[in-house]
C-alpha cells in the first residue's frame, strides 16, 4: 500500500499518517520530520535544510528527492509506506513517479487533507510537537495526557520555530504556489482522496478508512 498526504501546513496529514501507519503496519515517512532530525543532530543537510525551513520556504528539490527515493528502497518499504510532506512540488512528485514507473509501481491513494487557510493559522499557534519522536499534539483539540509531555515516548513537546503566525503566512503561500497543483495533478491519476480536515481528528481517520479499507 502506497500513499501520499496532501494539505496544507497544519491540515493534519501527520496526524492522520501516524493513525494510518499503525493500522496497516507501514512506515510513517515524514521529510519534514526527517529534516528536523537532521537539524538536531547538526548534519550537513540539517545545516543546508534549516536556513529554508526557519523562512517557511521549501527545501530545494536536489536535497529533499534523493533522500525520499533512498529512504523508500529500504527494506522496510516492501508492504509499502505512507509519506508525509513529500511530493510538494510538481518536480518532486514526477520524480517519484518516474522512480515508481521504473519498477512497475505506483502510488495507490493521494489523500488530500483539506482545510480552509483561515483555520490553520489558529491551529498551529496550539501545534505541539515532541523534540524525540515527532509526535503532534494540539493544547486543545488533541492534548498529551500529562501536559508537556509525549504520551507515546515520554519526550519534552515543544513549539516548532517555524509555527510562528509571520512563518505560518508564508508556508501557506508557498502550499498555494508549489504544492496544491499536486492536487490535479494526482486527481488525473485517478487516485485522489479529500476529506474534509475539519472535522475531528477521529471522524477524518473514519472517513480514510472508508477507502482504504476497499
Ligand atoms: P507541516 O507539518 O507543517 O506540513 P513539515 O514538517 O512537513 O510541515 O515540513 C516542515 C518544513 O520542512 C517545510 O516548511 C519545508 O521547509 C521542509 N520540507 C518538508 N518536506 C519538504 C519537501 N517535500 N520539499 C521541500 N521542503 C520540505
Ligand atoms: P500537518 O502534518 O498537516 O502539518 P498536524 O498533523 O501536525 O498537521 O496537525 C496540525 C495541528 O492540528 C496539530 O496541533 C494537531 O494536533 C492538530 N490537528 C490535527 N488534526 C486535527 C483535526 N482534525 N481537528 C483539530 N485539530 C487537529
Ligand atoms: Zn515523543
Amino acid at each position: 500500500m502506497k500513499i501520499i498526504m496532501l494539505g496544507a501546513p497544519g491540515a493534519g496529514k501527520g496526524t492522520q499518517a501516524k493513525m494510518i501507519a499503525e493500522k496497516y503496519e507501514i512506515p510513517h515517512i515524514s521529510t519534514g520530520d526527517i529534516f528536523r532530525a537532521n537539524i538536531k543532530n547538526n548534519t550537513e543537510l540539517g545545516k543546508k535544510a534549516k536556513a529554508y525551513m526557519d523562512a517557511g520556504q521549501l527545501v530545494p528539490d536536489e536535497l529533499t528527492v534523493a533522500l525520499v527515493l533512498d529512504r523508500i528502497k529500504k527494506a522496510d518499504c516492501v508492504k509499502g509506506y505512507i509519506l508525509d510532506g513529500f511530493p510538494r512540488t510538481i518536480p518532486q512528485a514526477d520524480a517519484l513517479d518516474s522512480a515508481l514507473n521504473d519498477r512497475g509501481e505506483k502510488i495507490e491513494y493521494a489523500i488530500n487533507v483539506d482545510v480552509p487557510d483561515e483555520h490553520i493559522i489558529k491551529r498551529m499557534s496550539g501545534r505541539r510537537a515532541c523534540s524525540d519522536c515527532g509526535a503532534t499534539y494540539h493544547v486543545v483539540y488533541n492534548p498529551t495526557k500529562e501536559e508537556g509531555v509525549c504520551d507515546a515516548c515520554h519526550g519534552s513537546l515543544v513549539l516548532r520555530d517555524d509555527d510562528k503566525p509571520e512563518t505560518v503566512k508564508k508556508r501557506l503561500e508557498v502550499y498555494h504556489e508549489q504544492t496544491k497543483p499536486l492536487i490535479d495533478h494526482y486527481g488525473a491519476k485517478n487516485v485522489l482522496h479529500t476529506v474534509d480536515g475539519t472535522l475531528d481528528i477521529d471522524v477524518v481517520f473514519a472517513e480514510i478508512n472508508k477507502f482504504l479499507g476497499e
